[in-house]
């Protein structure tokens, strides 16, 4: 175990917080289902829910099917506003009795706690992500992280149940300089994990910018002083309340690249559906751009030009296929194409995670990849860079191909193939590249359905370990 002593800004970093400025903000936040219940929200808000929706909500309260127990329930003004007419934000947002049907899923999703070496830290590969804060402005009903959110008890490596904690600088630090020095010391490689130097790291929770400016600066300097070379932050607030981004935070971030020019800021986004920052029309349909490409929602637009302009920010956009939400093909082509347009990369989509309750709203594995398929079609190489992941417990793998024709010769592959690609191990890199192919099973929705079909297992992800650690059938 690192030891543990208090952290001290150095004066580099005493000098740059000491000129950041925190700002009030009005979200208008509606939390949990009372305050329609009681009536307790604007006459405006007052149908978000019919009557008959939260009496069916109420009769499942204190039952293992509370919809909130699983995921509290919270919006934002700006959220309501563009949920009014949209279908698909609705979905997004709204709790639903369908979420408790079916409890089944892995408390901790990814065995995280496996790779916790620390409170609020998970260190995989080059990377930690840390747990800065466990809300965001508006809660998604599929959230990866509902235990998280919801402050359930998890099941710890000692043996000992507790919920999940948040990072602290100082233990962070600590961890980082204990975790470098050692890798340096070894020729490049941790003695006992085989990491690698720990050089980037994801401030996610919840969503880090929920914390005020001087938070958000004491947690980069920190980890710009720890040797951190690229930080990333894991928001929706773009989509929640992009006012978020606003001059005091655009100050803050540019005192700090004044500070440490060499971190690089990655701003990971987390767009679901083109409705979420596109303006529509009355009969809605998007709008055409005089200028070109559709019509954005002002503030979004300008938050994002903002981020866009500043050269040392990489804007990242990942987001799970959801069942209801994002399933049209032609929604995922014109966000692909207006994100790439603004300046916003297209990282990753995901099949859904073996959360509690994930039957709800994961697709299956093969309608995701035609999904991302399909909606690529008519997109130009660079609109089209996103690529269909699922988070395997031995690291991020990619959806690589799903076929239609048998092999011949090859029993198991009379409806096509699925093949896997192990995109990285969550240790180091020795595993990527390797692959698994299995015969097709429409109904999967996690690895699981394809354990009585695998044919090629190089990347040992339907191994004994695999079936001990996913809860998820
Ligand atoms: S923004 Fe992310 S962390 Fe926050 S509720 Fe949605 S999925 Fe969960």
């Amino acid at each position: 175990m690192p030891t543990q002593r208090k952290y001290q800004p150095t004066e580099k970093a005493q000098a740059f917080l000491a000129k950041v400025e925190n700002a009030k903000y009005d979200r208008g936040i509606i939390t949990g289902l009372k305050k329609y219940i009681d009536k307790k929200v604007s006459e405006d808000m007052q149908d978000f829910y019919s009557e008959e929706e939260l009496q069916v909500l109420i009769d499942m309260k204190n039952t293992d099917r509370d919809v909130e127990a699983r995921m509290p329930v919270k919006i934002t003004n700006h959220y309501y506003q563009i949920a009014k007419n949209s279908k698909a934000v609705q979905t997004l947002v709204k709790a639903s009795p369908k979420e408790t049907f079916d409890l089944e899923g892995a408390p901790d999703p990814g065995n995280q706690m496996s790779y916790s070496p620390i409170e609020g830290l998970i260190h995989k590969y080059e990377l930690g992500l840390i747990y800065v804060i466990n809300t965001c402005s508006a809660h998604c009903r599929f959230c990866y992280r509902e235990e998280l959110i919801a402050k359930k008890e998890i099941l710890r490596e000692d043996g000992t149940v507790a919920s999940k904690g948040l990072a602290k600088i100082p233990e962070l630090v600590n961890y980082i300089q204990e975790h470098n020095k050692l890798v340096e010391e070894n020729g490049g490689k941790h003695p006992e994990t085989n990491r690698e130097k720990l050089r980037e790291i994801l401030m996610s929770g919840g969503d880090a910018m929920v914390l005020g400016n001087k938070n958000l600066a004491e947690w980069f300097s920190a980890l710009a002083d720890a040797g951190i070379e690229s930080i990333r932050l894991g928001t929706k607030e773009l989509a929640f309340y992009p006012d978020r981004f606003d001059r005091t935070f655009f100050n803050m971030v540019d005192d700090f690249h004044a500070a440490y020019p060499e971190v690089q800021l990655r701003v990971m986004v987390h767009f679901n559906h083109p409705d979420e920052f596109l303006q529509k029309d009355d009969n809605g349909n998007y709008i055409e751009n005089p200028e070109g490409g559709l019509l954005w929602i002002e503030n979004t637009k300008h938050a994002v030009k903002e981020l866009a302009d500043r050269k040392f920010i990489i804007i990242e956009n990942q987001a799970p296929f959801i069942k209801g939400i994002n399933e049209d093909p032609n929604d995922i082509r014109i966000m692909q194409r207006e994100l790439k347009r603004n300046r916003i990369n297209n990282h990753y989509f995901f099949c859904g995670r073996d959360i509690i309750g994930h039957k709800a709203f994961n697709l299956t594995i093969e309608d995701a990849w035609k999904l991302l398929n399909d909606s690529q079609k008519g997109l130009s190489g660079v609109e089209a860079s996103a690529r269909l992941s699922i988070t395997h417990y031995l690291g991020k793998t990619e959806v690589v191909a799903v076929t239609n024709e048998p092999i011949p010769g090859i029993p198991g592959t009379e409806n096509g193939v699925v093949i896997f690609k192990l995109l990285r191990g969550t240790a180091d890199a020795k595993n990527k590249g390797q692959v698994a192919i299995v015969g097709r099973n429409p109904e999967a929705i996690w690895f699981s359905g394809y354990e009585d079909r695998v044919i090629i297992d190089e990347a040992g992800l339907f191994t004994e370990s695999m079936k001990e650690t996913s809860s998820v059938s």
